[in-house]
């Protein structure tokens, strides 16, 4: 196996994460076991599923199988939306399909602001911490007010906001704020979700080539650099390989800020301060 040297970056709680993950999104469940054992088998150690994606069961027989101690994986599963006025049952069915004592991290997926149900969530999230069975809580796709209405109405800081982040979508007000914060910022789709033309921009297109490297590493690279949280999602093996090399170049502070100049403010996947799907 390579050697893949994934720092770990530390979060609000004492704990610390490694700072590139994989995610299972949109694996199928007859695929997943497949899928994570070869995440696990290149050298991922943080796998990010949730109860939506409905493959949680196959990522933890993945686990399982591959014969890694559980405390050298970090695995993170998400609260479902319709689930935030029972988050305690909710949990627990979580932790029963994965046959698991404990998950590394527990995010709320949603704010739904227009619902109203995500402070009670947290509350609840906050007693799963305590008896120890996620060691870490946070959210995603929180903006700014909905991260401060927990602060204010719970004084439990999440420990980190899983959001949609990408040269394209830098949400640069909402990562301020958490770096004031505290809260650990980790990019979902943050190569594009293979839905835009990220890869043929020129800033990305020369650091690859001066590299030696892909425009996907390039990419997931301007991420870490920024101190970010990575979790891209392939099922291809040698993409695993791929996404996860690169830690191995630096990009200068040139590339960086062309790359940073990329921002357009378009976002592929749902508003969070209207989505309130459940
Ligand atoms: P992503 O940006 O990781 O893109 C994945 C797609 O990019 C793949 O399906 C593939 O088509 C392509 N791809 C992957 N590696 C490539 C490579 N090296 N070269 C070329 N193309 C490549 O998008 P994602 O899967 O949506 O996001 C990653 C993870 O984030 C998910 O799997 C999931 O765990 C999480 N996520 C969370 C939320 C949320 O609301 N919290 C939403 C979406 C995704």
């Amino acid at each position: 196996m390579t050697e893949l040297n994934i720092p770990n970056i530390s979060l609000n709680d004492g704990t610390a994460i490694p700072q590139l993950g994989f995610g299972v999104f949109l694996v199928d469940a007859d695929e997943a076991v497949r899928v994570a054992a070869d995440a696990l088998d290149t050298g991922y150690r943080h796998l990010d599923t949730a109860m939506v994606y409905r493959n949680e069961a196959e990522t933890a027989q993945a686990m399982r199988e591959s014969g890694i101690a559980r405390e050298d994986i970090y695995l993170t599963t998400k609260l479902w939306n319709g689930d935030q006025s029972r988050p305690l049952d909710a949990f627990q069915e979580s932790l029963d399909r994965l046959q698991l004592d404990y998950v590394d991290l527990y995010l709320i997926h949603w704010p739904l602001p227009t619902v109203g149900t995500a402070l009670g969530a947290w509350e609840g999230l906050i007693k799963i911490a305590e008896s120890g069975r996620a060691k870490s809580i946070g959210v995603s796709n929180f903006e700014t007010e909905h991260l401060q209405q927990l602060i204010d109405e719970t004084g439990v800081t999440p420990a980190v906001n899983q959001i949609e982040l990408h040269p394209y979508h830098q949400r640069g007000e909402l990562r301020e704020y958490c770096r004031e914060h505290g809260i650990a910022v980790e990019a979902w789709g943050p190569i594009g979700q293979g839905k835009t033309d990220l890869f043929e921009q020129a800033p990305i297109v020369q650091a690859a080539q001066a590299h030696g490297v892909t425009p996907a590493q390039v990419i997931l690279r301007w991420h870490t650099q920024h101190d970010i949280i990575v979790i891209p999602k392939t099922v291809s093996k040698e993409r695993m390989l791929e996404n996860a090399s690169i830690f191995g170049f630096e990009l200068n502070a040139d590339e960086m800020a062309a790359i940073d100049a990329l921002e357009r403010g378009a976002n592929n996947g749902p508003d969070p301060r209207t989505y309130d799907n459940r």
